[in-house]
C-alpha cells in the first residue's frame, strides 16, 4: 500500500509516510486507496484480542513492514496498558455505550496511537535506509505532548520536542509534560494558543530553510501530531474492535449500523471513524462533537469553514483549535481526491480565513457527519446528570461528546423513519485528568489544588486513580521555559546545540 499527498506529489511507502510526517507541497499523506474489511473478516476479527485486532488493521497500510514483527511491536506496545484491554467497551444502559480509551500510560485516547508510533518510525528509519538522527516536534493541547515524550523517552536515535500553549493546557497536563523524565526530550511553552503552537510548527515543517539548517546538523524532523500517518492508521482499529466486542456482547448483528460520537479537535479520532467506514466498517452517524470553539459545527450546518474568530479557553483543552489539520483530508475525500481543488481551498483559508463546499460535497458531508456543539453550561449540565443517573464520572472532552450524541438523539426522536442505532461514545480522557472542572461539575463545588481534586472525585466515585497521576505531585518541574510564536525555531536549535 502507498500513500498520496492530499495537496499532489509523489506515492510512497508507508514506511516513508511515517518518517516523513508530511507529504511534498505540505499537503497530508492519505492512502492510496481503503482496504477492504468484509463482514467474514470482521467475523474473524471477533475472537482476536486488541492487539490481534489492530495488526489485522495496520498490517493491511502497513504491508511494507515485516507482519510478525508489527504484531509483536503492538502486543509489547498494549501491554503498558491497564489491564491488558487499551480499548475496552462499557455498556452505560441499552442503546449507548462508552469506548473507554483511557487506560494507557498517560491516560488520553493518544496513547492508543503513540504507543506504536516509535515502532513504526524506528523499523520505518530502517526500511527507508535513513541514517540520520530523527527530531519529532509536535504541537500539543495538551495530551499528545505527553504521549509523545513517555512512549519515545530515551529512544535511541530520537530527539523529542514538544511545544503547548502556555496558558492553553489543564495544569495536570502541564505538570504531566513538565517533570517528564528522559535525557532525549524538551517541553516548550508558547505565548499563544494552539492554533499559535500548531502554526509554527507546521511553518518549520514548510520551510525549506529549516530543513536545510537541520540537514546540516544531521537532523531529521519528523511528526508525532496526528498529521502524521502513523498516528492516524493506528486509531481505526478501536472502531472495529468496538464493533466486534458489539457483536460478541449480542448487542448487535454483524452488518447492523453503528453511530460514533467522538470529542473533536484536529479531526484526528473522528477521522479514523469515517477511515473505518471506508473500509467496510457498518456505521450509521459520526456525531462530530465540538466546545465552544464550534467551527466544525457551522461547517457541517452549513458547508462553509471560517476560522476568523475568537480561540476561546474551556474546561476541555485539548479541543480548543480553530484550524483542524486532519479536516484536509476529509477535504480531499468530498472533492473527490482534487489535489488541485483541495490547494485552492487550504490556500483560501490561509489567505481569507475561510472556504465554502460545493452543494453536493456538502451533502455527502451531511450523509454521514452530525455537528453539535457543548458550551461550557452544556458541558457541565451533561456530566452532572450523567453522573447522577449512572454514577459515573465523564472527563470534560467526553461530556462534550455525550452532550452532542444527546442531541442527535434528540433531533432524531420525533423521525419515525429514522433508523435507531447503537450509540458509542468515545472517552477520551480519564476524568482525573481535569479533576478541579470534573470536581466542578459533579458537585458545583470549586477545589484549589488538582490532587486534592483527584481525592475528592475517588471518594464519592471509587474510581480508581492512575498511578502516573498520583505520582506527579512529587516529580519536579524539569521544563520552565516559554517563548513567543516566532522564536520556536530558534528553540529547537538550542535544543540541538
Ligand atoms: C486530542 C484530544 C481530543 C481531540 O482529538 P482530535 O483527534 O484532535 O480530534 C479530544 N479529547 C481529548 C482528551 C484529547 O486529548
Amino acid at each position: 500500500m502507498n500513500f498520496i499527498g492530499t495537496r499532489g506529489g509523489e506515492s510512497v511507502t508507508g514506511a516513508e509516510a511515517v518518517v516523513r510526517g508530511m507529504a511534498e507541497g505540505g499537503g497530508l499523506y492519505v492512502p492510496e486507496y481503503f482496504p477492504a474489511v468484509s463482514p467474514a473478516e470482521i467475523e474473524e476479527m471477533i475472537g482476536m484480542d486488541y492487539p490481534e485486532r489492530a495488526a489485522r488493521i495496520l498490517g493491511k497500510y502497513f504491508d511494507d513492514y515485516p507482519q510478525d514483527e508489527l504484531f509483536g511491536a503492538l502486543k509489547n506496545a498494549y501491554a503498558q496498558f491497564d489491564d491488558g484491554d487499551p480499548a475496552p467497551l462499557v455498556k452505560i444502559e441499552d442503546g449507548l455505550f462508552l469506548l473507554e480509551l483511557f487506560h494507557g500510560p498517560t491516560c488520553a485516547f493518544k496513547d492508543l496511537a503513540l504507543a506504536i508510533l516509535p515502532y513504526l518510525l524506528r523499523k520505518g528509519c530502517d526500511l527507508c535506509g535513513v541514517k540520520e538522527e530523527i527530531l519529532i516536534l509536535t504541537a500539543t493541547s495538551g495530551d499528545t505532548g505527553k504521549a509523545a515524550l513517555e512512549s519515545f523517552r530515551d529512544a535511541p536515535g530520537v530527539k523529542v520536542m514538544v511545544f503547548y500553549p502556555d496558558d492553553g493546557v489543564s495544569k495536570m497536563q502541564k505538570m504531566q509534560m513538565c517533570t517528564q523524565d528522559g535525557e532525549n526530550v524538551n517541553v516548550v511553552g508558547v505565548r499563544g494558543n494552539f492554533d499559535d503552537c500548531q502554526g509554527g510548527v507546521k511553518r518549520i515543517f514548510r520551510s525549506a530553510e529549516c530543513r536545510d539548517k537541520l540537514r546540516e546538523k544531521g537532523v531529521l524532523l519528523s511528526s508525532a501530531n496526528s498529521i502524521n500517518v502513523g498516528r492516524l492508521i493506528p486509531q481505526i482499529a478501536y472502531y472495529f474492535s468496538a464493533y466486534c466486542d458489539l457483536i460478541s456482547s449480542g448487542q448487535i448483528k454483524n452488518g447492523d449500523r453503528v453511530d460514533f460520537a467522538v470529542p473533536t479537535g484536529n479531526f484526528g479520532n473522528i477521522l479514523a471513524a469515517y477511515y473505518a467506514n471506508q473500509m467496510g466498517l457498518p456505521v450509521g452517524k459520526l456525531i462530530c462533537a465540538s466546545n465552544r470553539n464550534n467551527v466544525l459545527t457551522d461547517f457541517i450546518n452549513k458547508g462553509t469553514y471560517d476560522r476568523k474568530r475568537t480561540l476561546v479557553k474551556t474546561m476541555s483543552p485539548s479541543m480548543d483549535i480553530l484550524v483542524s489539520s486532519n479536516l484536509e483530508r476529509l477535504l480531499f475525500e468530498l472533492t473527490g481526491r482534487d489535489p488541485a481543488l483541495t490547494v485552492e481551498r487550504m490556500k483560501s483559508l490561509a489567505s481569507t480565513g475561510r472556504y465554502s463546499l460545493r452543494a453536493e460535497e456538502l451533502m455527502a458531508l451531511r450523509e454521514k457527519f452530525f455537528g453539535a456543539f457543548a458550551n461550557e453550561e452544556d458541558t457541565v449540565d451533561c456530566m452532572y446528570e450523567f453522573f447522577t443517573e449512572f454514577n459515573y464520572p465523564l472527563d470534560t472532552h467526553t461530556g462534550v461528546a455525550m452532550h452532542a450524541a444527546r442531541e442527535y438523539e434528540h433531533k432524531i426522536a420525533d423521525d419515525v423513519n429514522a433508523e435507531r442505532r447503537q450509540m458509542v461514545v468515545v472517552s477520551t480522557a480519564s476524568p482525573y485528568k481535569f479533576p478541579q472542572a470534573v470536581y466542578y461539575a459533579l458537585t458545583g463545588n470549586d477545589v484549589k489544588d488538582s490532587f486534592k481534586g483527584i481525592k475528592r472525585i475517588h471518594l464519592i466515585t471509587a474510581m480508581k486513580v492512575p498511578e502516573s497521576l498520583k505520582a506527579l505531585r512529587y516529580k519536579p518541574f524539569r521544563f520552565k521555559t516559554s517563548v513567543a510564536p516566532d522564536k520556536m525555531f530558534d528553540e529547537v536549535l538550542a535544543f540541538l546545540g
